[in-house]
């Protein structure tokens, strides 16, 4: 057990889903576009251009809100974030202080191996990004630094944490859960080889039992949610071996280098008021109506937790199957619609076939979960049919997996396929009992041991027996049918 605790809080950056930027009509350049190839005198700061919200972007905020649980304010500000940097043209971002868009909610995460915890949610709120400084050219370093305001003025959601995260595992847990908070909603697509999601990690480590905090650590802009498990390891390493030499750990910020895995320290901590934060003068306050939050809440509909929950309370699944299904809202929505046409009892076909099947062909043709229940897929009526069969002990795993494939390709019903295919599973005991004595035939040693005892010889006779029938014989009969036989 160590002597100190750790205590974590993050801040993400999450870029919201809109066409456009935060406060002009330039569009959101793809990161491959050439430099300031969407720019405009607004997200250049130049004189006298003035700023518009995107409403697309406030109701994406609202959302984020929803999702967050947290309490949407009717009321929020816009502020000027004042420092000098040469990605930043105006000199200021555009953000919000004192009176965010959305404040106090939580975050549920899943603990390993079992069990689940709350992490509060401090406050969301919307901003605009600053654009990029380059100092290199591909592997060419340059002894002038160039600048790409593409990305100045593309609208982010800001979520800080309360700081009630107390491990790098607890870190990664929260990041996946609003990764998949903000896709499922449609918030943001958090795309982090795009720096669409970042994350800067607050941390301190305070004696074991106690309430006072050490300093704070600031590590920040971590592009990949490993960074950040591997940068908070390294830091609660370092701290706690100058902890425990005596040594005071200084407030500082700390960036993460990837290749030497360690954090160096980037500048003395800058405290808000050097900010000089005040309201923006350029926009007015952000005025979020009782039906507008409702309407998003509407959208978002059902939150992935919640679904989870349904699954397994009104279909009977068990946790993991529940959470294979919910990992993605398009994938959850397959198996609802799928059990739209047909019962309970086949819930548990329907997950396999999904889980298996859907995701492996889907996978192999490159297609995007928002067309899962597109004509390019199955259709849920053809899918829960197939379930069904498998179920009924009609069809057995392998004919299912070709019936499934062909009903993909021709949009045809399983039971329709199973006889033009000639896959129809046999149960007939006249049959089974005549592949049965064939296979025991072909396989006399195996018999032989089956009948000194070896339950594993079993598997050679089944398997010639299934390779006979080319994989027709119902296997549970083709095992009893043996077993007797033998026995006799
Ligand atoms: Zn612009």
């Amino acid at each position: 057990m160590s002597k100190f605790e750790t205590v974590i809080g993050l801040e993400v950056h999450a870029q919201l889903n809109t066409a456009t930027k935060m406060f002009c009509s330039c569009q959101l350049a793809d990161y491959m576009a050439p430099a300031n190839s969407s720019i405009c005198p607004v997200c250049t700061g130049q004189p006298g251009a003035l700023p518009v919200t995107n409403s697309k972007a406030v109701e994406l905020g609202v959302k984020a809100g929803a999702a967050l649980n947290c309490h949407v304010n009717g009321i929020s500000v816009f502020a000027r974030k004042n420092y000098f940097y040469p990605d930043l043209p105006k000199s200021y971002q555009i953000s919000q202080f004192d009176r965010p868009l959305c404040e106090a909610g939580s975050v549920e995460i899943d603990l390993k191996p079992s069990g689940s915890k709350t992490i509060r949610v401090a406050r969301a709120h919307l901003e605009e990004d600053a654009g990029k400084s380059l100092h290199a050219l591909g592997s060419r370093a340059l002894d002038y630094t160039l600048v790409d305001f593409n990305r100045c003025g593309v609208p982010l959601i800001e979520i800080v944490s309360e700081p009630d995260i107390n491990s790098a595992d607890e870190a990664y847990a929260y990041l996946t859960e609003l990764k998949r908070l903000m896709q499922w909603a449609g918030i943001s697509q958090c795309d982090m080889e795009k720096g669409e999601l970042r994350c800067d990690v607050n941390i301190s480590l305070k004696a074991a039992g106690t309430q006072e905090l050490g300093h704070k650590v600031e590590i920040k802009n971590l592009n990949s949610f490993k960074a950040v498990k591997d940068a908070i390891n390294h830091e609660i390493g370092r701290q706690t071996s100058m902890l425990e030499s005596g040594e005071t750990v200084a407030q500082d910020t700390r960036l993460w280098h990837e290749k030497e895995q360690k954090t160096v320290s980037m500048r003395s901590k800058e405290m808000a008021h050097d900010y000089r934060y005040f309201p923006e003068p350029d926009l007015v306050p952000l005025r979020i109506t009782e039906d507008r939050l409702e309407a998003a809440k509407a959208k978002i509909g059902e939150l992935p937790r919640a679904r989870k929950a349904r699954f397994m309370k009104d279909f009977g699944l068990n946790n993991y199957d529940a959470a294979v299904l919910t990992s993605d809202r398009y994938l959850s929505e397959v198996f609802d619609a799928s059990m739209n046409k047909t019962t309970k009892v086949n819930a548990k076909a329907v997950t396999n076939l999904i889980a298996g099947e859907f995701l492996a062909r889907a996978n192999e043709l490159k297609i995007q979960p928002e067309d899962y229940l597109s004509p390019k897929t199955i259709l849920p009526a053809n899918l829960a049919e197939l379930a069904g069969m498998v179920t009924a002990g009609t069809t057995g795993p392998s004919a299912a997996k070709t019936i499934f494939a062909a009903s993909w390709e021709t949009g045809k019903k399983p039971e329709i396929l199973l006889r033009e295919l000639g896959l129809a599973q046999v149960s007939d005991t006249a049959q089974i009992e005549a592949w049965a004595k064939e296979a025991i035939e072909a396989n006399q040693g195996a018999a032989q041991d089956f009948k000194n005892g070896s339950e594993k010889a079993l598997g050679p006779i089944v398997g010639a027996m299934m390779k006979k029938s080319k994989g027709k014989a119902n296997p549970k009969l083709a095992n009893e049918m043996i077993k007797r036989l033998l026995a006799g």
